[in-house]
């Protein structure tokens, strides 16, 4: 998978791109990860990509001209208003925004199905509205407001790598991992068998299989069930005539 990081602190990905799966993955070849600084489009000597909103206010906002290069770069040709979801061999073109779709296992999955991602990550009090009529979708981490959009582009790879194939090693670990089938995970446990006068469930150390299964899925329905009963409603819902 490629993805292309347009932003105006590509500084600020060092680390969390340069280690760890991260960094493993890309030496794999397995991402692709170009990381773009917005001011190298910049049309003036002082590299600004930033001007006063119209009508006043606080706050700056970054240049649709400068973005929508920058965009083009990336993408190649730009539609106007293109569809949300363009076929998976298009680039998909991300605005990172806390007024966008809210991230969650669902839509990771489906954008993890791309080959190619281009993430804006926008300052200031935002981006000009109409370098936007050329991004396909918005997307948010969280009904919170951040800085930038550099954090939230971190979240989003680190998200969507985890389901490119060969990322990580075993694919068994994504698909136990917490909402990969709508429930949370169960709880794990390592040597020492005591901890602390606390000793591991017995059926994790029967080396029955079945009971270890058995074990394992009740407790990920009674995590579910206390840490997080809006997902187990919904859990419920989807698997009412299942037996569950
Ligand atoms: N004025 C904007 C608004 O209220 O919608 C917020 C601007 S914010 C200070 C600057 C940039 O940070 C945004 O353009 C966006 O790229 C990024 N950002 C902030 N919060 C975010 C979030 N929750 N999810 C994704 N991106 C976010």
């Amino acid at each position: 998978m490629r993805v292309d990081i347009l932003t105006i602190f590509p500084g600020m990905f060092q680390g969390p791109l340069t280690e760890s799966l991260i960094n493993k993955a890309r030496e794999k070849k397995l991402l692709d990860i170009r990381i773009t600084d917005i001011r190298s489009f910049s049309k003036d000597k002082h590299r600004s990509v930033d001007d006063r909103p119209f009508g006043g206010g606080p706050g700056m906002l970054m240049k649709p001209d400068t973005v929508f290069d920058a965009l083009s770069s990336a993408a190649g040709k730009l539609k106007k208003n293109p569809p949300r979801w363009p076929s998976v061999k298009k680039p998909l073109v991300i605005f990172m925004s806390p007024q966008g779709s809210v991230l969650d296992h669902a839509l990771v999955e489906k954008l993890s199905e791309y080959r190619h991602l281009v993430l804006l990550c926008g300052h200031y009090e935002g981006v000009d509205e109409r370098a936007l009529k050329y991004v396909n979708q918005e997307i948010s981490i969280g009904d919170y407001v951040l800085t930038g959009g550099e954090l939230p582009a971190m979240v989003l790879i680190d998200a969507v790598s985890r389901f490119v194939p060969g990322v990580v090693k075993d694919p068994a670990s994504v698909r136990g991992d917490s909402f990969f089938n709508g429930l949370l995970d169960y709880p794990h446990y390592t040597r020492p068998a005591k901890f602390k006068s606390m000793s591991v469930p017995s059926e994790l150390l029967s080396g029955d299989h079945k009971l270890v299964e058995r074990w394992r899925r009740d407790q990920s329905i009674n995590n579910t069930k206390a840490k997080r009963p809006d997902l187990f409603k919904k859990y419920i819902k989807k698997h009412k005539n299942k037996g569950v």
